[in-house]
């Protein structure tokens, strides 16, 4: 009975620690929170409002997400792969100057 307690304790540290990095704040933070105070900080953490830091993370990896695949050759103005170094059109060498 005892160790499913601490096992249960340990759960709610690692949980604590996980939602305390999702909205931006320190994991260690999180999981010494959900030690001391259990299931209740579970709930505060839940409903703590979100760091400009994670929202600012969040919208740059929603800008990467929608940045567009296919880019253009700069010589032969076809849509090439976006990252390319060579266009397979007409050869031309992206990047190299
Ligand atoms: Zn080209």
């Amino acid at each position: 009975m005892l160790i499913l307690f601490i096992l249960c304790w340990i759960g709610i540290g690692y949980l604590g620690g996980k939602i305390a990095a999702k909205k931006g704040y320190s994991p260690k933070l999180g999981v010494i929170l959900g030690f001391i105070f259990g299931w209740m900080w579970l709930l505060v953490a839940l409903f703590l409002p979100r760091t400009t830091e994670a929202i600012e993370q969040d919208n740059f990896e929603k800008e990467l997400a929608a940045a567009p695949k296919i880019a253009n050759c700069p010589s032969c103005g076809k849509r090439i792969p976006f990252g390319s170094t060579v266009c397979p059109e007409c050869e031309y060498q992206i990047g190299k100057r």
